[in-house]
């Protein structure tokens, strides 16, 4: 293979910029745009050392001053001999570092690929390099957590296990169909079944994880509405910290979609303060309030906010009707001013109710635990096996599909043969998931979603 090497760091200015190298000739390319302070050559060195220098032009004259850190093969990141260049982190001297590795003899390398060449070489599964990206992107306590665990391995191991079971199944089911006049016995029926039902309730159970892991990573799809003047832009501007909405005291005065991602607890939130819905004749504005209705009915929560001086009007009816199923709290705003709202009609309408003021923050610790409660994220165990992405979500639904079929199957008294093809199609999808076999096009897929010197 050849070696490979990329700017490992965001690009920008900073104390330090990484440059990886990696492949078979890691050392001896490094060697020659590389002097150390000691004299001593990377090519020389064992695993875990480092040495100080500076990185060199051809003519031997100084570009920045590194410290080089030698990984043998296979033990670093990539499997393979790998060089972490530490430079100052300026665009332009990190570029020039990095032109003078390609002229030594390395390329460029493509994205993911160093995480790629780590799943080749066998240091990690396909769904512990997936996590990779996760823990990068992680924004809270609890995602990072998780991801953090699926790159330790805890999504493999469930997969594996659920993989033994398919795989004892067939073993059974083959040793049975390849000696019938030995001394094999028959597979009952009950006993198989038994066992393609464990093997589903172990997928359903996975797949179940997808919904609320998808939450605490990439956050949910949030609408603050309610009628004009509840105090809506307050709540968006106390939750994103910024005067983002305006604030006035004239009724209508939001008429646009303002979008903001907040952490509120441990759970990300994009939010969308929408215009006001209520009836109006005024063309603009009822423009929108279309958009805001829409995007209420397309929202994965909503934050139906409701003026606790007043009484309830027609438009909080309104709100109350188009929220349907949509997961939701209502809060109650101003809960600084005398009550005048009748409270129990709301309590009636939705599961979770919380008193807020969004002037002075009070109340805004119990909206943080709802929300958890309302989406499930406070149930979220960051330390079992959550499904990260769509193609894992994708394998393990199938491989549902065909133990499912597989269950039928054994019900209505289908021969072992058929039974055991599905059985093997939903042990494949497992294989697929981990990417112990997997087709060059998917592995492509999955590492075209990293960055450069990943
Ligand atoms: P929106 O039309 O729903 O976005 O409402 P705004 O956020 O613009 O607020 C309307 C008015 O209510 C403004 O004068 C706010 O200062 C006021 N307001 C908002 N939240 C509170 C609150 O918790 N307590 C009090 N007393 N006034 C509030």
């Amino acid at each position: 293979m050849n070696t490979i090497a990329a700017i490992s760091t965001p690009i920008g200015t900073g104390g330090i910029g990484v440059i990886r190298v990696s492949g078979t000739d890691a050392f001896s390319i490094s060697d020659s745009v590389f002097i150390s302070l000691s004299g001593k050559r990377l090519f020389d060195r064992p695993g875990y050392t480092a040495l100080y220098g500076h990185i060199i032009e051809k003519d031997g004259s100084h570009i920045d001053e590194a410290i080089a850190t030698c990984f043998r093969a296979p033990l670093s990141y990539t499997g393979e001999n790998v060089v972490e260049f530490s430079c100052h982190s300026g665009i332009y001297l990190l570029r020039k570092v990095l032109s003078r590795i390609y002229e030594a003899g390395a390329v460029q390398a493509k994205p993911g690929e160093f995480t790629e060449r780590a799943f080749l070489n066998g240091k990690i599964d396909l769904t512990e390099a997936e996590a990779v990206m996760d823990i990068i992107s992680a924004a809270g306590e609890t995602s990072s957590r998780a991801a953090i665990a699926g790159k330790e391995g805890i999504l493999s191991r469930k997969i594996s296990s659920i993989k033994d079971m398919t795989v004892s199944l067939l073993s059974h089911l083959s040793a049975w169909a390849d000696f019938p006049d030995e001394d094999v016995p028959e597979l009952d029926r009950a006993t198989l079944l038994s066992s393609v039902i464990s093997i589903k309730d172990e997928l359903r159970k996975l797949l179940a994880t997808f919904d609320s892991g998808k939450i605490i990573r990439e956050g949910v799809d949030t609408v603050i509405a309610g009628s004009p003047n509840a105090g809506k832009s307050t709540l968006m501007n106390f939750l994103s910290g910024c005067e983002k909405s305006i604030v006035t005291p004239v009724a209508g005065t939001t008429r646009d979609i303002v979008e903001e991602r907040i952490m509120l607890g441990d759970t990300p939130l994009i939010l969308a303060d929408t215009a006001g819905i209520r009836s109006t004749d005024d063309p603009v504005e009822s423009i929108g309030v279309k958009k805001a209705i829409d995007r209420v009915r397309q929202a994965g929560l909503i934050l139906a906010v409701f003026d606790s001086s007043r009484s309830l009007s027609d438009d909080d009816m309104e709100l109350i009707d188009n929220i349907g199923d949509i997961p939701s709290v209502a809060v109650i705003n101003k809960s600084d001013l005398p009550l005048m709202l009748d409270t129990k009609k709301i309590e009636h309408f939705f599961a979770h109710t919380v008193f807020i003021s969004a002037k002075n923050g009070n109340g805004i610790d119990n909206l943080k635990t709802a929300v958890a409660e309302v989406l499930g994220t406070d149930k979220v165990d960051p330390s079992s096996a959550m499904l990260f992405s769509d193609r894992q979500r994708e394998s393990v639904r199938k491989a549902l599909d065909y133990i499912v079929e597989a269950e039928n199957a054994s019900t209505n008294g289908v021969t072992f043969d058929a039974i055991t093809v599905l059985i093997e199609s939903a042990t494949e999808c497992l294989m697929e998931l981990s990417g112990e076999k997997v087709s060059d096009k998917v592995i492509d897929e999955v590492f075209s979603k990293f960055c450069v010197g990943k």
